[in-house]
């Protein structure tokens, strides 16, 4: 790598040292600490531009996951660039909207929304909700009869689709997962639909999983939410404005990310040869994953058994993905450019053996002080994060060229506490 230079946006080495764009990450763990999760402005706006420029001339709008980033500077950011967002629960609803978001940038997701968060997000002008299950339908029908409005409704399909990710618990579109209404009794719940006064029936949407690598899967999506549309044009249920491809995109980090956009957009064409269709997709990862780092500081080194260990001051409450996925991620020295030359397990200070963010690994010759980055760490790390093992969360900056920010603070010991009643106020019934 040039010295001196940012050869890309994001991240880069001056002298050696690891830069967020114009700031060293040395000089961030200096005033914010560590654990710290840093993002990059440049690296989100560039995988946003990569693809708006891979779907130019489709109808297509996208929806940012909130999921995978939920921090609302980072909304903020994206909400500047146009984007919508796609929400999962109430506590998303309520920072999409004080990030700025209105109801109408809005869809919502997920396999049980409460009655209570139906109607917040029915109060909130949603632009649709999109529906899993039968019995969600007679709740939100409720909820819209009550408050005297017709809401407009996705149908979350099941299509059977299997996508080959890096972990089993990162696909959902199998028959027998519980997301979605199953494609064999979509035509059923549709009809049930269309006898449902407050609701109406907009479009159909389907999310294959996270990290699909591979586009033939989107295109068998594609096809299977336009035969949907049309079988229920056809028989006179409703007309459906919206098919909404759902997220997962890979990161193509094992080939040409180019080349898997424009294999992405190809199968979204499909939808986009239906006459008055408009397309919606909703990336989380892909948009954020690679524009933040986790920067953790090494405590200790030890060995057992004759494996290597190195224990860092981050741990698996701050970032789970590791012990939950057994997900990949690089790990550098922030102070060196060194080649790795030490076989080691990254363990954190949490008492669980399955807390590691990387085992058997070759990381550089790194010891106590050292400051390590867990790279491609942007999506479902801080949004993942607990507080187990009683742990504050980490802090959160932002770094735009030259600047940074602390978007979320580091929690203290009496933000654990804050909520509990020690001496309990007992009532009877
Ligand atoms: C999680 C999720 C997404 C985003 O998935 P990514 O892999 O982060 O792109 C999109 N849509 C729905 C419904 C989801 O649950």
């Amino acid at each position: 790598m040039g010295q001196g230079v940012l050869e890309a946006p994001g991240y880069a080495r001056r002298e050696g040292a690891l830069w967020c764009e114009g700031v060293s990450l040395g000089a961030i763990a200096e005033r914010v600490g560590t654990p710290t999760y840093v993002y990059s402005t440049a690296t989100i706006c560039n995988r946003l531009d990569a693809l708006r420029r891979a779907l130019a001339g489709l109808p297509v709008h996208i929806h940012y996951s909130v999921k995978a980033n939920s921090s609302r500077a980072i909304l903020a950011l994206l909400k500047s660039r146009g984007v919508g967002v796609d929400i999962v629960s109430g506590g998303e609803l309520h920072r999409a909207l004080t990030a700025g978001f209105n109801g109408r940038d809005m869809v919502f997701s997920g396999v049980g929304k409460t009655a209570v968060e139906l109607e917040r997000a029915v109060r909130a002008g949603v632009k649709s909700i999109n529906v899993e299950s039968e019995g969600e339908i007679v709740a939100l029908q409720k909820v819209a009869a009550r408050l005297q409005v017709v809401v407009s409704v996705a149908l979350r399909v099941n299509p059977d689709i299997a996508v080959d990710t890096p972990h089993k618990y990162t696909r959902t579109a199998e028959l027998g997962m519980k997301f979605g209404i199953p494609h064999d009794k979509v035509m059923r719940v549709a009809r049930a639909m269309a006898d449902m006064p407050n609701l109406k029936l907009t479009g159909i949407a389907a999310h294959l999983g996270s990290q699909i690598d591979d586009v033939a899967p989107y295109a068998r999506a594609a096809h299977c939410l336009v035969q949907f549309k049309r079988e229920i044009e056809g028989a006179g249920i409703a007309r459906i404005a919206t098919l909404d491809l759902g997220g997962g995109l890979g990161l193509g980090a094992s080939g040409d990310r180019d080349a898997y956009l424009q294999g992405y957009a190809e199968a979204l064409r499909v939808i986009a040869e239906e006459p008055d269709t408009e397309i919606m997709i909703e990336p989380g990862r892909f948009i954020v994953a690679d524009a933040g780092v986790l920067l953790t500081r090494v405590l200790y080194r030890k060995s057992s058994g004759g494996t290597e260990i190195v224990v860092t001051d981050a741990g698996m409450n701050d970032f789970i993905r590791p012990s939950l996925y057994e997900s990949l991620h690089d790990i550098e020295s922030v102070d060196t450019a060194e080649e790795p030359s030490l076989l080691a397990n990254v363990v954190g200070p949490v008492c669980e053996s399955g807390d590691f963010f990387a085992t058997g690994r070759l990381i550089p010759e790194v010891g106590p002080g050292s400051l390590l980055a867990i790279r491609t760490a942007g999506a479902y790390g801080y949004s993942m994060s607990s507080n187990y093992n009683s742990r504050p969360r980490p802090a959160e900056v932002l770094v735009d060229g030259d600047r940074f920010a602390l978007i979320t603070e580091r929690e203290s010991d009496a933000d654990l506490t804050r909520r509990e009643i020690s001496a309990p106020h007992w009532s009877e019934d």
